[in-house]
């Protein structure tokens, strides 16, 4: 290939190309095709927008709400968003320590660029959600990936966390429940993380966008309550994209302390400016009205749940660890990798998926996009009908591998 006139900046050979694209991309152009997929690789609920979130989002249209807005989101909308978590968490904030932006992802993106830099080292629990490393990595900092294991369900183990921790750790990432695992951290591990972090000067990133979406009985463990002093170096990121089925109107938030907040609003002001004014006024009604939706949501994923752990596990030689939140099971496939189909080798988790894909009409996501070859990963945000007909056809994919 000829060399373009035009080189790209440095930083853009940090970032591969997702592996997930590979998949998706296959997957689509099979359905235009006409194939009959079966599609588990979607990260969001299959719900839609309650009706009186979408009513406020019309009705600030027909307002004329259109105009730009304060840079880190309306007041109102702060405000509501204090008093819920003071609700229901019992953790106090003011709106001067809240920043409305465009997704979680971008609340992500706005801490990073505030906190870290070169030099600095970020803990991030793996498998982690595929946005970590690069969006610490366009910050100019190194993510230090830190295993966990199958055998402990996922939960962080403080001697294996000890082994990563250096005097150029400034932070860790917390995902509980965990995108791609559902898994969630105990209490005995978020208390030895909160030790670390304190004796360290860790700031503490908890991704909570699950939070509302948890199957055990019992308060979700969380570091802030097993540790209130670490609020001072704590950033809460979450949204409205999985509480209320809000993957499209781009709203998420951070709270966190007011010099880091300040910060995450310039970076912010001097790139997306305020997020959607129509989409925070229907995520102004999602938080300050009825919080029953994400409890039905919840309701509704529990059997679904429960029913592909039944399938999977009993498909010999497959393991699968069972999810305290989220929507997303992650088995473990890995003793079908040294098998072939028609004298080709699957070899690794993308070999797996791009076989389920093109034997039997199943998307789903390779593990090695999560930092973890062993799985693949199946969101269970389908319908009862689609999982009952994606298990028949996975065990019967796996059982013609010799
Ligand atoms: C979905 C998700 C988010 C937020 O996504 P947005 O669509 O940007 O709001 C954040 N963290 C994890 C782990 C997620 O799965």
């Amino acid at each position: 290939m000829d060399t373009p006139i035009i080189a790209l900046a440095d930083r853009m050979k940090l970032i591969k190309p997702s592996p997930t694209l590979a998949v998706n991309a296959k997957a689509k152009a099979m359905k235009a095709a006409g194939a009959d997929i079966l599609n588990f690789s979607v990260g969001e609920p299959d719900f839609d927008t309650p009706d009186h979130v979408c009513a406020a989002g019309k009705q600030a249209i027909d307002d004329r709400f259109t105009r730009y807005t304060a840079v880190p989101g309306i007041p109102e909308l702060r405000e509501a968003i204090v008093k819920r978590f003071a609700e229901d968490k019992g953790w106090h904030y003011t709106p001067e320590q809240v920043q409305v932006c465009c997704g979680g992802k971008h609340g992500l993106y706005n801490m990073a660029q505030a906190l870290f830099g070169p030099g600095d080292e970020v803990l991030i629990p793996t498998p982690y959600w595929v946005s970590y490393p690069p969006i610490i990595q366009l910050a100019g900092a190194t993510p230090v990936l830190v295993p966990l294991s199958e055998e402990s369900d996922f939960d962080l183990n403080p001697d294996v966390l000890r082994k990563y921790a250096t005097s150029k750790t400034k932070g860790i990432i917390l995902n509980s429940p965990s995108n791609p695992t559902g898994s969630i951290f105990s209490e005995k591990a978020l208390k030895a993380v909160a030790e670390m972090a304190l004796a360290g000067n860790w700031v503490v990133i908890s991704d909570d966008i699950y939070d509302t979406i948890v199957y055990d009985d019992g308060p979700l463990p969380h570091i802030l309550n097993i540790e209130p002093k670490l609020k001072d170096q704590t950033i809460i990121l979450n949204g409205v994209s999985k509480s209320f089925a809000m993957t499209g109107w781009r709203i998420g938030y951070s709270l966190g302390p007011q010099h880091i907040i300040a910060s995450m609003n310039k970076i912010q002001s001097q790139s997306t400016s305020n997020p959607s004014s129509v989409a925070q006024k229907a995520a102004l009604a999602a938080v300050s009205g009825p919080q029953d939706f994400p409890l039905k949501m919840k309701e509704s994923f529990l059997p679904r749940r429960d029913f592909i752990i039944q399938e999977l596990t009993s498909i010999d030689g497959v393991t699968c660890v069972v999810p305290g939140g989220a929507f997303y099971v992650f088995p473990n496939l890995s003793k079908y990798y040294s098998k072939s189909f028609e004298g080709k080798q699957l070899k690794d988790s993308l070999g797996m998926s791009e076989y389920l894909l093109e034997k039997s009409f199943l998307a789903t996501v390779p593990g090695v996009a999560f930092g973890a070859d062993e799985f693949v990963r199946f969101s269970f945000a389908a319908s009862m009908e689609e999982i009952k007909e994606g298990m028949t056809r996975l065990k019967k994919a796996l059982s013609e591998l010799s």
